[in-house]
Formats: C-alpha cells, structure tokens, sequence
C-alpha cells in the first residue's frame, strides 16, 4: 500500500512536472512566434513601405516583389512572371543585364551596382540604379536586386552635358563668324573704294593692299581653326608687340573710320613677348571695334605700349599679377564709358549692351582668352561718359634680344639684283616674278627643274638668287640646285613649298643655308626673305 502510493505520488509528479514544462514551453513557444512575428512585421513594413523596388529572382522568376517595385515597372507580379521580366528591360540593355546577372550569382557577398533603362507598362524608359546580390531563398539560390528610379537626374544630367556642349559650339561659331564678319567688313568696304576709285592709281594699290591684308587674316583664322580642331597648341613665337600693332596700324585706323582721331604711340623699343601674333592682331581689331561703338559721334582713340615693372605695389593694388617686366598695351577712348553694373560682366562670353546683330558679347571675351594664354593681365578703368581704358599686360621674355629675328611686315626693302625663278604652277609664277619687279628686281622665269639650269646657264653672270619650287617635272627643285651648285658654288636660293617640313626634310633639303617659304606666300614674307638672303655674306 505504502509503494503504491508512493508510486502514484512519483507518477503524479511526474506528469505534473511534465504538464509544466509543457505548459512553458508553449509561453516560450507563443513569445517566441509573437517575436519573430514582431519581427516579420517590422522586416515587412520595411520592404513594403520602401523607396527602393526590392525583387528577389530565383530561376528567371519572380519568388518576391514589393509595391514600390511593382510601381517603378509599372507591372503586376504575375505580369512580371509571365514573361514580362525580361520584357522590362530596354532592348539595349538587355545584354548586359544578362552578363550583370550571371554574373551575380557566381560570387558571395558582393553587391555589383549598375545603371540600366526599363521599359515600363505604361510603354515609358525609366533609368534605374540597381543593387544586386546573391542570396539563398527558401532553400534555393537567387538574386536580390534593391533599385532606385533615376531618371530624373539622368535628364537633369544629359540636359545639363548637352547645354555645356551647345554652349561651346555656340561660343566657337559665334567667335569665328564674328571675326569673319569683321573681315568681311575689310574686303567688302575696300572692294566697294576700290571701285569708286578705279583710275586713280594711288589709292587703288592702297585699297588692294587692305583687301589682302584682310584675305591673309582669314587665311590666319582658318589655320588657326584648324590647329584648334586637332587640339593642337598655337603658335606662339616671340613676338615684338610694336612690330605687330605698326603692321595693322593702316587697317585699325580704317577700321575705326574718319571721324575719330586715332594715334598709335610706341614705347619701350622693342617689346618681346612670347605670343601668337595672328591672336594678338585679334586682340587689337576687337579692342578698337569696340571703342569706336563706344564712340558714334567721334573722339579720340590712342593706343599706346610701354615697358612696365609689376612689383608688390602693383600685386598689392590689383589683388593680382607676378613679378616681371611686362608688355603694357594701352587703349585708351573717350567714349561713352561703362558703369559699375556693365563692367562686372564685360568680360563673360556673350555679355553685350549692343543691339541684335552689332554686338556678340564675344569681343572682350575673346580677348580674355588670348591674354589669358599669354600668361598675361588685362584691367579695365572706366567711367560713365568719361570714356575708357583698357590695359593688358603681356610678359616679357628676356632671352638675347638682339638673336630674335625682327617682325616682318614693319618695312619692305626691294633691290635691283636679278632672280631666277622655278615654278611649274603657272600663277604662282607669274604672281611671284609681278612682285619681284615691282620692287625692282629683275625677273628670270623657268617652268621646270631642267628649264631653271637652262636659263641660269643662259644668265649665269646676272642671277644672284634662285627661287624653286621644290616639286617639279622634268627634274626636282633640289635637283636644279644642286646642278646649277656646280656652275655657281655661292649662289642663294629659296625653296617654296606646298609641303610640311617633314616632307622637306624627307626630300634631303636641309642645312643652315636653305631658306623655305610655304605656301600660301605672303607678299611681305617672299620680299623680306629675298632682301635677307641677297644680304647674306
Ligand atoms: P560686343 O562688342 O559684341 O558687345 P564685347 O565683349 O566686345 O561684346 O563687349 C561687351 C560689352 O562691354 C559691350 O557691349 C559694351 O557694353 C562694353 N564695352 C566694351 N568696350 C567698351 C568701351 N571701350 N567703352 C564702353 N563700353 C565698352
Ligand atoms: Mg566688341
């Protein structure tokens, strides 16, 4: 009686102690699930409620999608997963969303983030970034992708690139038919007096002279386009600053017109600096143009040149520069002059006060440009109706001023000596042996390399300096020289070409004595070229 009892009280605690612990087990179980519930919840709420589109792929399908992604496609799920998924993506893109892809799910942790375009249901391309990884779901390998809609600020993007692009295709034509259009001026203005005058000899040769002035700016212009097109770096050589403005002094004060008075006052000597001269000119003509708008009803214009020092006083004052001697080009107008508000802004591309069509607001920028280039300053003083001044400060390069060849154009020297001349082109014969002679010299022509040793067999005793074309028929230009060497040890020559100086070099025209001149020839640059070489020892 007494073990049964004990038996039943064992058996009873027992059973009681495993009611109670299945008893908490269950609690634990039901805190547990409300947790993870909790939990889930949250996880879900998340997801749901997300900015991103989440998509989890397993096996080119669909296994999850939230709202937000089903917003960005534009989709339903079952859309999605009835072939539309790889509907969605831009034909484009397709292939590398494969590639993207494939390639997710061969790596661990790691997160490949991509750019690509949808097509959405509505039929719209929308840009979407994605983030994309490899995950195991429910038991199975696959991807989840988490996106964001970018399209905005793609748009924003290719609008904003394609504005900078506009803006520089813009600021390059309008610069080229504005520095066109001031040629034009020149040829059309000259062409028209040249009419009018036509038998009065002296001021026809006057008007020509601007006319290929301008001509020859073009042709400046143009290369220098092209120079620009192949990214090329300009030309820049020393430079006399005097040399150049006395060059264009004639076509400025044309430029500028009758009913301003306009002087030109050289200082300094020699002002060497290291600069492109066709972009100097350039500087000039834009400098005077606006001057005399600034002065419809006449004044006064001088531009003057110094040498000046800037030193600490001058850093000080101006806030800017680096000690040196400098190049100082003064343009000084008595205009109408500019208020505070306007010369803020004079410099910035396509800044004008001017009327449509006079103006393109690229003058002064232009001009910026090209001082800038030169490692240069320029300033500006100004007043409302007292008129203004510009100054631009050009360094100066201090190597053996004496060795730095003197800038054509300031004065052409003709002479009496005779000159053979071997050139197969016709005109260019004719226009060459026109110039000789009208600056004196006497002409031998030849049509080819066998014709040139002919004639200066003929002339032997007369002709003091050959110029030959470097390709000819019969026998090349080198050819002839070489030969007619034999008859005459010292004799001079010059070679014109149509060629690059590699091509020269490759023809075995090179040494100290060899003078080349390519073509287009500049009458200036064929007269001083003949002086120098006659001159030569
Ligand atoms: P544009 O001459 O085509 O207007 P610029 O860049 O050459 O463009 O000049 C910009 C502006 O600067 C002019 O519209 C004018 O208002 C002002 N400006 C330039 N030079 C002078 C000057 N010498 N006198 C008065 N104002 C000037
Ligand atoms: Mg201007």
């Amino acid at each position: 009686m007494k073990y049964v009892l004990f038996g039943f009280l064992t058996v009873g605690f027992l059973f009681l102690s495993i009611l109670a612990w299945i008893w908490s087990l269950r609690k634990e179980v039901k805190i547990q699930t409300a947790e993870l519930k909790k939990s889930e919840e949250r996880y879900r709420l998340l997801v749901e409620n997300a900015s991103e589109g989440v998509i989890v792929v397993v096996n080119e399908k669909v296994a999850f999608i939230n709202p937000r992604a089903l917003q960005i496609t534009g989709y339903s799920e079952e859309e999605l997963n009835t072939g539309k998924l790889s509907k969605s993506i831009h034909p484009d893109d397709q292939n590398i969303i494969f590639d993207y892809y494939s390639n997710t799910l061969k790596r661990e942790d790691v997160v490949l983030q991509y750019p690509f375009r949808i097509i959405t249901g509505k039929d719209e391309t929308r840009w979407i970034l994605n983030n994309s990884v490899k995950i195991e779901w429910e038991k199975k390998t696959g991807v989840l992708n988490i996106f964001t809609d970018i399209t905005e600020s793609k748009k924003f993007e290719q609008q904003f690139l394609q504005t900078q692009k506009m803006e520089a295709i813009g600021q390059l034509a309008g610069g080229i038919a504005h520095d066109f259009n001031n040629i034009l001026t020149a040829i059309m203005g000259y062409g028209n007096l040249l009419k009018m005058n036509i038998g009065k000899e002296e001021a026809i040769v006057r008007y020509a002279d601007n006319i290929l002035a301008a001509a020859e700016r073009a042709a400046n212009l143009t290369s220098s386009l092209l120079t620009f097109s192949r990214k090329q770096a300009i030309d820049q050589q020393p430079t006399n600053i005097n040399g150049v403005i006395t060059s264009v002094e004639k076509l400025l004060s044309k430029l500028i017109g009758e009913n301003i008075d306009f002087s030109v006052k050289c200082g300094g000597d020699r002002l060497i600096v290291m600069a492109d001269s066709s972009q100097i000119i350039q500087a000039l003509m834009n400098l005077a143009t606006n001057a005399r708008d600034a002065m419809p009803r006449g004044g006064r214009f001088v531009i003057s040149t110094d040498i000046v020092e800037i030193d600490s006083v001058f850093i000080k004052k101006h806030a800017y520069g680096r000690n040196g001697l400098y190049a100082l080009i003064s343009f000084e107008d008595t205009g109408v002059g500019m208020d505070e508000k306007t010369m803020a802004r004079i410099f910035e591309p396509f800044f004008t006060t001017k009327d449509v069509g006079k103006g393109t607001g690229l003058g002064l920028a232009t001009v910026y440009g090209v001082v800038k280039q030169q490692n240069g300053y320029i300033n500006v003083k100004s007043e409302l109706g007292k008129g203004t001044t510009f100054n631009i400060y050009l360094p100066i390069i201090l190597s053996d001023l004496e060795e730095i060849k003197e800038q054509e154009n300031t004065c052409v020297n003709g002479g009496s000596e005779t000159i053979l001349v071997g050139e197969d082109e016709e005109d260019i014969r004719q226009f060459i042996k026109e110039i000789l002679e009208g600056y004196g010299y006497t002409v031998v022509v030849a049509s080819d390399g066998e014709d040139a040793i002919e004639k200066f067999k003929e002339n032997k005793h007369a002709i003091q300096l050959l110029i030959l074309d470097i390709i000819m028929p019969k026998k090349t230009g080198k050819y002839a020289y070489d030969e007619i060497r034999k008859l005459d040890s010292n004799i001079k020559a010059i070679f014109i070409s149509g060629y690059t100086a590699d091509f020269i070099q490759q023809q075995g025209i090179t040494g100290e004595k060899i003078r080349l001149l390519y073509k287009p020839i500049a009458i200036n640059t064929l007269l001083s070229e003949v002086r120098q070489a006659l001159d030569e020892k």
